[in-house]
């Protein structure tokens, strides 16, 4: 598969180049060049996961992965299933957080990772690569996960301290000899723009390799949960599908909007965020205006300059109208996000903060006859405390690794990354 960067043709690169860590020169993301579009949706969709999952990357990878390494990929990627549950007669919780991790960030995370030993062992060897990761929460739990005590790869994990659940911090900070977790003095933008500095650095290490959703690995992995989503709906409800995305850096969203020009039939999404409502207010007519997250109850969405948004916008020859046309968006405050739980509770459904906000903007935005989904990005249990106070209702614990989270502590400047990371490569 060819990629283009956002910002023009001029640069392009192929799929396994871009997924071990080759970024645009000109500062942009990579986004497939072009995308068939399936004219067998519906034979697609009568498939299981995995046989689905391995037809659409075969399709897409097979210039570059044989088939048998597509197999492999699928079946050590996807060990865990998605399930669709019922809110009422017209919306279904699409739940995502099945995985080891128990958000849905274990699709991209444990993708990459397979992706990453099979190009390790078509290597045969050589110095180990460093995932670099910047996470609100739930991708460093997920890369640490995906990756741990494995053979020949790395990861460093950067995240803003104090600003994450302390299941998160052990899930990210438990011990392992190729894990290295970096508590950041900062915001998740910070982290996040101190990882693609260190990735955009002019002589940065050909080795590092970016796990956040700039890592169009993982957009491709996420693709796929759309199309099982989709299948579980009734044949007549498919064509009038809305989705709603509790979006943050907009990968989820940029994920599913490639599924569709796929060939998925989407009516609409909806992109649901918090108080952090850059893209809204773009959408609205407003400045595209990057700013400081706040913090808010769906913390793994507290992004207040969404990397993707970007990707979004070219997916769609930049044009605003054209994005428009097919998305609805809303916002919700902490307040809504705690009503819409208690909501959700009141008919039987324990819900995460991040899938409340889904379901907030999703009934404020179906149209009569419409058949709503809406991502249940996490677990309850992820953000167990947050979840009894604001409901009374106890998820229970998450399952956590063993150990006492061992952090080092990092000035948010490219220097002192730096410098970690290279005590890192050599130790
Ligand atoms: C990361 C995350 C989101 C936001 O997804 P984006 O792709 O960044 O928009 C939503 N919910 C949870 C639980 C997350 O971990």
């Amino acid at each position: 598969m060819r990629l283009n960067s956002t910002r023009g043709a001029a640069e392009s690169c192929a799929f396994l180049e871009a997924a071990t860590g080759r970024a645009p020169r000109d500062g942009g993301l990579w986004l497939p060049a072009a995308l068939p579009r399936f004219a067998d949706v519906d034979a697609l969709l009568a498939l299981a996961f995995p046989e689905r999952a391995e037809a659409i990357l075969n399709r897409l990878l097979g210039d570059e992965l044989a088939p048998a390494e597509v197999a492999g990929l699928v079946a050590r990627a996807f060990t865990f299933p998605l399930r669709t549950v019922a809110i009422d007669g017209r919306v279904s919780a699409v739940e995502l957080f099945h995985g080891p991790t128990r958000a849905f960030k274990d699709f991209g995370a444990r993708f990459l990772a397979a992706l990453l030993e099979l190009i390790a062992a078509r290597e045969g060897g050589g110095p180990a690569r460093t995932v670099l990761a910047a996470t609100s929460g739930d991708t460093g739990a997920a890369v640490a996960d995906a990756l741990r005590d494995r053979a020949g790869v790395r990861a460093a994990i950067l995240y803003p301290r104090g600003r994450i659940s302390p299941e998160q911090e052990r899930q990210i900070a438990a011990p392992a000899g190729n894990l290295l977790a970096l508590a950041v003095d900062g915001s998740f933008d910070d982290c996040q723009r101190l990882v693609r500095g260190a990735l955009a650095e002019p002589g940065a290490d050909a080795r590092l390799i970016p796990a956040n959703s700039i890592n169009v690995a993982r957009l491709l992995a996420q693709c796929l949960y759309y199309f099982e989503a989709v299948a579980a709906l009734p044949t007549d409800a498919r064509a009038r599908a809305v989705i709603a995305v509790p979006s943050g850096n907009f990968g989820n969203l940029c994920a599913g909007m490639l599924a569709r020009e796929l060939g998925l039939p989407v009516r609409a999404f909806v992109a649901a965020t918090n108080a952090n409502d850059a893209v809204p207010e773009h959408l609205e007519g407003g400045q595209y205006r990057p700013r400081p997250a706040v913090a808010t109850l769906s913390s793994a969405m507290d992004v207040g300059a969404p990397s993707n948004w970007e990707r979004i916008l070219a997916l769609h020859g930049g044009e605003l109208s054209r994005v428009r046309a097919g998305l609805r968006w809303a916002r919700a405050s902490d307040g809504d996000t705690g009503s819409a739980m208690r909501a959700l509770l009141r008919g039987g459904y324990l819900c995460d903060p991040h899938g409340a906000v889904a379901w907030h903007g999703l009934i404020r935005r179906l149209r009569p006859g419409e058949r709503g989904l809406f991502l249940a990005t996490a677990h309850p249990s992820k953000l167990r405390g947050t979840v009894r106070a604001l409901t009374g209702a106890d998820p229970g614990p998450p399952p956590l690794p063993a150990g006492k989270p061992c952090a080092t502590p990092l000035s948010p400047r490219p220097e002192a990354l730096a410098e970690v990371l290279r005590a890192f490569a050599a130790g």
